[in-house]
């Protein structure tokens, strides 16, 4: 049995001070709900120059919050101007890194055979990665949902080597600030998908014990229906992570 995980991507938003301030209510919020962070795990993802901040915060308080950064570099140190190394994001604290969203895809040009190398850089950091893969509008239209984003895990897991603990989040590209989420059957058969893929490529103990999350356009209104199906293990949440009372409804989605 996995143990949901609900994710805030909070992209390039909120300062270091809009960030305390933000997991500080979010914690107090999911106090009064009495939530229990075993029964659903919560984790944000801040900018870089957020993480220090949200580590202290999360230190002095002792919050069950994790955290981690939204890419890193495949380099652990060294000349490579504006990278952030697993080895900083891992002195911070941050339990996981996101690697591989459609944004750096698209806008910085990450292909999958570097992606695996983020992984590997992850790992090697002791950094879990939330890899995600998705299938854009033309994709979709021209391979069906889940063709690309199988090749993408395939791939990107091929350059990777050894990895002992993944999460992926299928984003599809159409679904994302977009208002318009894929269904719940069209995410599940897309999970199942990947899930079949990683029994294959590393097995079934792996495959069972992996997290595989939805992202696009995840609301308080319309979690419930994805977290209803088997191969559905979270969300990776954009929009509606940077509002309080929809993303501890996203967590609160059992209630
Ligand atoms: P939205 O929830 O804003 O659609 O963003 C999804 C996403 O890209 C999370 O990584």
């Amino acid at each position: 049995t996995r143990t949901p995980l609900m994710a805030g991507n909070w992209k390039m938003n909120f300062d270091h001070l809009q960030a305390i301030a933000f997991v500080q209510k979010l914690a107090w919020t999911l106090k009064d709900a009495k939530h229990d962070y075993a029964d659903v795990e919560v984790a944000v993802f801040p900018p870089f120059t957020d993480l220090r901040s949200v580590q202290t915060l999360v230190e002095a308080d002792k919050l069950p919050i994790a955290y981690g950064g939204q890419d890193l570099s495949e380099h652990d140190a060294g000349a490579y101007t504006g990278e952030i190394s697993g080895q900083f994001l891992a002195a911070l604290g941050s339990r996981y890194v996101i690697v591989g969203h459609s944004e750096r895809r698209q806008y910085h040009g990450e292909d999958d055979a570097l992606l695996g190398r983020k992984v590997a850089a992850a790992v090697r950091n002791g950094v879990v990665p939330v890899l995600c893969v998705g299938e854009t509008a033309e994709d979709l239209e021209a391979h069906g949902a889940a063709a690309v984003p199988v090749q993408q895990l395939r791939d990107a897991l091929a350059a990777a080597g050894e990895v002992p603990e993944l999460v992926v989040a299928y984003e599809p590209v159409w679904a994302i600030g977009s208002g318009q989420a894929a269904t719940p059957e069209q995410a599940q058969t897309v999970c199942r998908a990947l899930r079949d893929e990683l029994r294959t490529v590393v097995g079934d103990e792996f495959a069972d014990a992996t997290r595989i999350l939805y992202g696009g356009s995840v609301k308080a209104e319309n979690i419930a229906g994805f977290m209803r199906e088997p191969d559905v293990d979270g969300a990776l949440v954009g929009g509606a992570s940077l509002k309080i009372d929809d993303f501890a409804s996203i967590v609160r989605f059992r209630s």
